[in-house]
């Protein structure tokens, strides 16, 4: 049965994280993998995150079940955080929510989830979006159409065509959103555009379905999440997939949150039934662990606002980081503007260079980049920046 099956060509970024894991050259850099990294190049364990475990295992009481659902107070807390406490949709119970395994889990059932409601609603997807996206949602055997978003050549959100291109999406369609610190191009909507995206759904009938990843490392929890709140404000229905993979920096404990708004409480409440339905049907209950420790932070005053602290100050490392990339290229002279990388949000940015360039990054200088260009800005420091600023500097010469 097995022996003509055909190796599959490996995912390119964790293809690039092995390469790095086996280049000797002492200066290398990764800047591939999509993890946040501190001043000394870790991903290390969060504090709260320490204190919240150790909390766990002395009240920790049994390792039996939970649910389909995950644990009620998780969802509470995390519904307070994405949507906002006093918010009408929480107030009105016109939302069902599941702990996922990760944000790729909560994204899955959603996509599990549209299959069920409807089997002709495509999912609209932004070009570019996050490489994953596409195997997660089609993976579940949902149509999925592409909208234009970056532009390339501005390095900035092309809305006019982004718009324009959504008039061809039908009544009960998806719009598949990044809900802040957009993957991979790092360029967000602003407000305004919020605003003209939700009037465009409200007015074709198309049902948002917002993949918030990166909730407080682009300009802050409750800023980062304008655009959820918005819509839920405006519009009867969506969906909205969260991670706590990066601001909690959980990511092995595979930790989201899936949330379906309806338009009442009995159709919330019907709707998550199908869900749970799903889920039950695939994994049948989400990882216990990270939820857990997220739910005793959010749930505790004091480790909430450590938790806070420690993740605003992620947020500030990456947005120091993005200013000093963009003053260190301008001080070279070079005749190419970068300002672009300074008004954008969270770890990721485009360069703007060839394969052929990124190519060369790795083999002259052993900084290992995504092809397309994608850099992780977090994986930078004060002591790689000169290294990297000049290496790209010569690779454009
Ligand atoms: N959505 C986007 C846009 C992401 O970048 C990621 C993580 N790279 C995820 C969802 C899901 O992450 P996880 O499953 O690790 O929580």
């Amino acid at each position: 049965m097995f022996e003509g099956l055909k190796a599959l060509p490996q995912d390119p970024i964790l293809g690039l994280m092995m390469k790095f894991r086996e280049d000797t050259n002492p200066d290398k850099l990764d800047l591939g993998v999509g993890v946040y990294k501190d001043e000394q190049g870790n991903t290390p364990i969060m504090e709260s995150v320490h204190l919240a475990e150790q909390q766990l295992l002395i009240t920790e009481s049994t390792k039996s079940y939970i649910a389909p659902a995950g644990t009620i107070l998780y969802n509470q807390r995390m519904r307070e955080l994405v949507f906002g406490a006093d918010h009408v949709v929480l107030k009105e119970g016109r939302i069902a929510s599941a702990q996922t395994p990760g944000g790729c889990g909560a994204l899955r059932m959603a996509a599990e989830f549209i299959q069920g409601c409807n089997a002709d609603s495509a999912v609209w997807v932004s070009t570019p979006t996050w490489a994953n996206h596409i195997p997660l949602l089609g993976g579940a055997g949902v149509t999925i159409k592409e909208y234009p978003y970056y532009d390339y050549e501005q390095n900035n959100v092309q809305f006019d065509a982004m718009l324009a291109s959504l008039e061809a999406a039908s009544a009960g369609d998806f719009l598949l959103l990044h809900g802040c610190c957009h993957n991979p191009s790092g360029a967000d909507l602003n407000q305004e555009q919020w605003q003209a995206v939700t009037e465009l759904c409200a007015r074709k009938g198309l049902i948002p379905f917002i993949d918030m990843a990166y909730q407080g490392l682009g300009s802050g929890l409750d800023e980062d999440a304008y655009g959820v709140r918005l819509m839920a404000d405006t519009l009867p229905e969506m969906l909205v997939a969260t991670s706590c993979s990066k601001n909690f920096g959980l990511y092995r404990e595979r930790t989201g949150t899936l949330f379906i708004v309806a338009g009442n409480a009995e159709q919330a409440a019907n709707a998550g039934s199908q869900l749970f339905n799903k889920i039950r049907s695939h994994y049948s209950m989400p990882p216990s662990h990270g939820a857990a420790i997220v739910e005793t932070i959010l749930s505790d005053t004091g480790m909430n606002q450590q938790w806070q602290e420690e993740l605003q100050a992620m947020r500030q490392r990456i947005q120091s980081l993005r200013k000093m990339l963009v003053q260190k290229i301008t001080a070279t002279g070079i005749d190419r503007d970068f300002s672009f990388i300074e008004q954008q949000f969270g770890m990721f940015s485009f360069l703007g260079i060839t394969p052929q360039q990124v190519a060369q990054l790795q083999r002259d200088y052993g900084i290992y980049i995504v092809d397309s260009s994608r850099v992780n800005v977090a994986g930078l420091n004060d002591d790689r920046m000169d290294y990297f600023v000049n290496a790209l500097v010569e690779v454009l010469r």
